[in-house]
């Protein structure tokens, strides 16, 4: 099956896909930056479900309906706060791509999109966390049935201009 990988610069609440992917924290407790951005546009189920769910551990993901978002779920992943590199970052961010993926699967969904994990104020350098969004995305897509296609959300055009140049979009 023919698999999609797309780059866009813009706001991830306004992206019309059956699932956006939130950068949440480890409550569940929504914040600022995309976190933000998704629990003001999408209304207050989210918030609702996610105080259901209760917490999410760092690396790990779990869906919420989308409230009044235009994408029909939320998927809530916790990236790793950046401290140097030496504290599984990169397994972290990957499995945060993995299991956002695994789980849109189990729902049959077909199109995802993914703002810059950890890119924040989490602080992940932006260039690596690329590198590991591209490659994780990439080899997981492979091995998914429903999942046809993940768009990239980029908020900045910094971000924009690497994901470009690793997915040789360019
Ligand atoms: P984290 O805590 O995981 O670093 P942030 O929300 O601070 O999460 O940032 C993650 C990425 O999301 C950053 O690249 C930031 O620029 C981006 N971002 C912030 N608001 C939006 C938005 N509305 N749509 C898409 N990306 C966004």
């Amino acid at each position: 099956m023919n698999k999609v990988i797309e780059v866009i610069e813009g706001d991830i609440t306004t992206v019309q896909v059956d699932a956006i992917v939130n950068a949440a924290n480890e409550q569940l407790a929504g914040g600022g930056g995309v976190d933000g951005a998704i629990h003001r546009a999408g209304g207050p189920t989210i918030m609702a479900e996610c105080r259901e769910i209760g917490s999410c551990p760092t690396g790990q993901a779990v869906m919420t309906n989308g409230g009044k978002l235009p994408a029909d779920k939320v998927i809530h992943t916790v990236g790793p706060v950046w401290s140097g590199g030496n504290q599984k970052e990169a397994e972290l961010l990957a499995s945060c791509y993995r299991n956002s993926l695994i789980l849109a699967e189990e729902y049959q969904l077909k199109r995802i999109a993914f703002p810059n994990i950890s890119t924040g104020v989490y602080g992940y350098p932006k260039k690596e966390a690329a590198r590991i969004a591209v490659q994780t995305v990439e080899d997981t897509l492979r091995n998914l049935d429903y999942v046809e296609e993940v768009v990239f959300v980029c908020f900045d055009e910094e971000n924009e201009s690497i994901y470009k140049e690793s997915l040789g979009h360019n």
